[in-house]
């Protein structure tokens, strides 16, 4: 893909100079057609379920926090009637009539969407450690999982992970909790409160200078090159993906009990924030799996780290990143920073997503300061990705629309804007956020506040 050709190919030529855009995937079809031939399927998820229940009881003793909902790691689902107006009017929108959220961002333990992946991996691993050493029985009580046999067998073994800050934190604080040895590799742009919290838990922080893709695969070399320790692969772990989906079976219990009804003429429309793809994708495969064709998922990028935009565009997935088209990767929007998508997601997706669209920092940071203001909501900038979503719909033409059909149902949507992360970040990093919102509105919509 030459950079000369963006003249003449408008999404090329947006995303190149960065512009703000919404793209609609041509590949996406009927979920009946794709079932069978996708990789992991509906067992896969209820299994995953299975697992987070078995360990339901350990979360309620060793991690309080989680006890109000019985072990199980979960977030609210809240309507934002006042944030949807501050949207709506930031946008040049109008309100739509059900504006969601869903508070990954207050996830307990980690605080942000890699709860759900990422510890679900580390108990994977920890359980299968267990059986292997005949540490396990039918029926046995998982509080087992906190006491010193196991503490000793997970000690003789290690977990690496690479990442650009948050699923260090899931995987770090899970992975010590167990007992293990866990290193994690940070990319350049991983936040310094998160490295300090990981070492304060015992966990080896290494530093790299590079951006996230460096640090995976620096992590991966290490890991392999040592016996008895399992590596947490962002880039390709289905493990991790099963750990997000079961997010969908948890949403629908959440939806019934507010009595919102899902079908053709009342799509659910979901915005998720995207990185490497993990866990957007894992989250949309489970909801498609759940609602099939009455759910309609569509993942947002930094204008900067439009990776899986341009992978799915361009049709070569992981064989392109972010660098190859002139960009550089550097966004504030903290694990969004990803230059090259996961190949595994972007093949799965590719008949399962809607679209995509972009969003700029300026905007990111506005909408952290809308919610604040709105909702006594604290998000952090990448997990604000999916609240412009539903304005980007709105705006779109008949034509746009008719294909993934939503032409005609788009007034009786209910709209999702996933909340990816913000519960862990320091107050002082807060006020920062809050006031580079405060500047964008000014700077860039002229609005005094
Ligand atoms: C990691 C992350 C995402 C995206 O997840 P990927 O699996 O990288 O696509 C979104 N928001 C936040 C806050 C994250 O930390």
């Amino acid at each position: 893909m030459a950079q000369a050709s963006a003249a003449h190919d408008p999404v090329l030529d947006d995303l190149q100079h960065c512009r703000e855009r919404l793209w609609i995937n041509p590949k996406v079809t009927t979920f009946e057609s794709v079932k069978t031939q996708l990789p992991l399927s509906f067992a896969d998820i209820e299994e995953a379920s299975a697992r987070l229940e078995r360990f339901a009881a350990y979360f309620q003793a060793v991690f309080p926090e989680t006890a109000e909902r019985a072990g199980m790691i979960e977030s609210k689902l809240i309507r934002i009637d006042d944030g949807a107006n501050a949207v709506a009017d930031l946008l040049g929108a109008e309100t739509p009539s059900q504006l969601l959220m869903k508070c990954d961002s207050h996830l307990p333990i980690s605080g942000s969407i890699k709860a759900r992946g990422g510890i679900y991996e580390v108990l994977q691993y920890a359980e299968q450690l267990a059986e292997a050493h005949g540490l396990l029985h039918e029926g046995i009580d998982y509080t087992c999982f906190d006491s010193a046999p196991f503490k000793a067998l997970f000690a003789q073994h290690g977990i690496v992970v690479g990442s650009t800050g948050n699923l260090g934190l899931s995987i770090g604080i899970m992975s010590a909790k167990l007992g293990f040895k866990v290193t994690v590799h940070m990319s350049a742009d991983a936040r310094e409160w998160k490295k300090a919290m990981l070492r304060a838990k015992g966990v080896n922080v290494v530093e790299h200078t590079s951006d996230y893709s460096v640090a995976v695969a620096q992590g991966r070399e290490e890991a392999l090159a040592t016996p008895g320790c399992h590596f947490v692969d962002d880039e390709d772990s289905k493990t991790l993906f099963l750990g997000y989906s079961v997010a969908a079976l948890r949403l629908k219990q959440q939806l019934a009990a507010q009595q919102i009804t899902v079908d053709a003429e009342h799509p659910l429309i979901v915005y998720l924030p995207c990185g490497v793809g993990g866990g957007p994708g894992g989250v949309a495969f489970g909801l498609k799996h759940v609602f099939g064709d009455a759910v309609h998922c569509f993942f947002a990028e930094p204008t900067h780290s439009p990776c899986m935009l341009l992978g799915m565009y361009s049709g070569l997935h992981n064989g392109i990143s972010v660098q190859d088209i002139g960009l550089d990767n550097l966004t504030c929007a903290d694990g969004l920073a990803v230059g090259r998508p996961s190949a595994f997601v972007g093949a799965v997706m590719e008949p399962l997503l809607d679209g995509l669209y972009t969003v700029n920092d300026d905007t990111l940071h506005a909408l952290v300061k809308l919610m604040t203001d709105a909702e006594a909501l604290s998000i952090e900038p990448s997990a604000a990705a999916g609240l412009p979503g539903f304005a980007w719909l709105q705006k779109a033409s008949h034509e746009t629309l008719a294909p993934i059909g939503l032409a005609d149902h788009l007034a009786n949507a209910t709209h999702l804007a996933w909340a990816t992360g913000g519960n862990m970040v320091p107050e002082e990093e807060r006020a920062k956020y809050y006031a580079l919102g405060e500047k964008a509105l000014k700077a860039a919509w002229g609005i005094p506040r």
